[in-house]
């Protein structure tokens, strides 16, 4: 592979499908458990979280991966990120925030519209498997209340 394929990294995943999960989020097509919005950017539960308080951040500009993404876009979704992470830190009592992004199938990545995960750890509470259990959705309403009072109580 040539270093410029390795640069732009736009062999992980042939083009970005408008109709993913996530973009219909965003256009509000699919209900979400929001924690988070502005103009460039959105914040919502894991629908399978792999601990309590598992959050997404996605920017709203369509992109596959990190490679597909403008620097604008990529900083506001970095910032949006860490003012949610600040967040979820406070609202599950966290001691510390694991922050995970996933590029392509071989890394993992199923969701093909870039997202960060924020997820809350505590020493001795292992995560849950990747994309596999559901959980209530009055639990994920609540834990979203508490990420969003916690951002209010930020300001
Ligand atoms: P990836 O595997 O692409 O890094 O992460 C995709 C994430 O999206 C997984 O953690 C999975 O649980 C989550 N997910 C999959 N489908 C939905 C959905 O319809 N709504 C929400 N909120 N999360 C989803």
């Amino acid at each position: 592979m040539s270093d410029s394929a390795n640069d732009s990294g736009r062999d992980l995943e042939n083009s970005y499908d408008p109709d993913n999960i996530f973009a219909k989020i965003i256009r509000g097509e699919l209900p979400a458990f929001k924690v988070y919005e502005d103009e460039h950017t959105l914040a919502f539960m894991d629908i399978m979280p792999q601990v309590e308080g598992h959050t997404l951040v996605i920017p709203k500009a369509g992109g596959a991966n990190i490679f597909d993404l403008s620097d604008e876009a990529l900083r506001a979704t970095i910032t949006t990120t860490k003012k949610v992470a600040s967040a979820v830190k406070q609202a599950f009592s966290a001691e510390g925030i694991m922050i995970a992004q996933l590029n392509g199938s071989a890394a993992g990545q199923t969701v093909f519209h870039l997202h960060f995960h924020v997820l809350p750890r505590n020493a001795g509470i292992e995560l849950g498997l990747h994309n596999r259990l559901t959980v209530d959705h009055e639990v994920l309403a609540k834990h979203a209340e508490q990420i969003r009072a916690a951002l209010e109580t930020a300001g």
